[in-house]
């Protein structure tokens, strides 16, 4: 019962509640299940962990700490998960999925191929576009992909949630944060949660504006546009009366649909309490391309392999002391190592 709300924070919840992601290939899923990956092992962080495509969950991850995060890559073998921290995470998820299924029911559909499982989520997409172009308000774990800033990176997430304006067609995107503790979201908390809807927005907004092709989609998920959907997923298709043999008609028809739509306008973080599931704290967080893009560059200079690795400021230590791998880590011996001969420099 020792671990804070903050610490809690490093742990992604969200990522419980994606929809059946199959991983694409035998070396993915061996990175997934947490094989101990040797430092020695050569390319970037992109090509060695996420060859394809990146989901918005790391960036947050690597905003509460880069160093945590490639650990979480290299060495995950070495950690156990904390009952409590996995009970927190499953409440979490629980309440993400009452929540989604309060406005739409789930059906299972037999994928056989990357084309039949990127085809669901583009009909998932696509359910919400369509639902707002016909009235209806709410939509609840949209997927949204995407490539932004003419970075050459793919990012894939999974937006809480959109309201929609039948009126003045405006947007709202709402971030649902559970928490376990009634404490208010602390500023390394609130910075994650900005990053994650700042992104979401640009992700949305590019498609609206129509930023993003499908050679584009093709080239970071491998995919063949060509070929053809299995039987489960082209009925599934006859069922939204939309009638593609594969992912070049449904790309197109999905980009048309969005660009009749809006920018999202307003950006909302929501913190509920897992206990009471009543609402704590209610934010709205102002866009902001520039310092999105700034955010975004320096990050993507780790993923790339320009920079090393960096972990958390002094001011931000905290954080190592509950960390799964502050017994192992460099950032933190070395900081401390810096910290003592400055104050030894300073006794003399
Ligand atoms: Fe990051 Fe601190 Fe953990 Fe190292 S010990 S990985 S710097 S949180």
């Amino acid at each position: 019962d020792d671990i804070s709300d903050e610490i809690l924070s490093s742990y992604d919840i969200d990522i419980l509640s994606m929809p059946d992601e199959k991983p694409r290939t035998n070396k993915e899923m061996k990175v997934k299940v947490g094989i101990k990956v040797s430092s020695e092992d050569h390319g970037t962080p992109l090509e060695r962990f996420r060859p394809g495509y990146l989901w918005v969950s790391d960036l947050t991850k690597q905003n509460w700490c880069e160093q945590q995060l490639y650990y979480s890559f290299t060495m995950s073998g070495i950690i156990e998960v904390n009952p409590v921290v996995q009970k927190v995470m499953t409440e979490g998820s629980n309440l993400h999925l009452a929540r989604e299924l309060a406005v739409h029911d789930t059906v299972p559909v037999k994928v056989t191929s990357n084309e039949d499982i990127w085809a669901i989520k583009v009909i998932n997409l696509l359910n919400a576009v369509q639902g707002f172009l016909n009235g209806v308000t709410l939509a609840r774990e949209i997927p949204i992909f995407g490539a932004p800033f003419q970075q050459d990176v793919f990012f894939v997430g999974l937006i809480d949630e959109l309201r929609f304006d039948p009126e003045s067609y405006n947007i709202d995107l709402l971030e649902l944060k559970t928490k376990a503790f009634k404490s208010p979201p602390s500023k390394a908390q609130k910075s994650q949660h900005r990053l994650q809807v700042l992104l979401y927005k640009k992700l949305f907004d590019d498609l609206v504006k129509g930023n993003l092709s499908k050679t584009t989609v093709a080239k970071h998920l491998r995919l063949d546009l060509k070929r053809d959907f299995g039987e489960a997923v082209s009925l599934e298709l006859t069922k939204h009366l939309v009638e593609f043999k594969n992912l070049d008609g449904l790309l197109d028809h999905l980009f048309q649909r969005m660009q009749c739509l809006t920018c999202v306008s307003q950006l909302h973080i929501e913190y509920v309490h897992q206990e009471s599931k009543q609402t704590l704290y209610h934010h709205t967080e102002d866009y902001d391309d520039d310092d999105l893009s700034n955010i975004f560059e320096d990050y993507l200079k780790f993923w790339r392999g320009q920079r090393p690795v960096a972990g958390v400021d002094i001011e931000e230590a905290w954080k190592c002391q509950k960390c799964d791998f502050a017994d192992i880590c460099e950032w933190r011996s070395k900081k401390s190592e810096e910290y003592s001969s400055k104050n030894k420099d300073k006794m003399k």
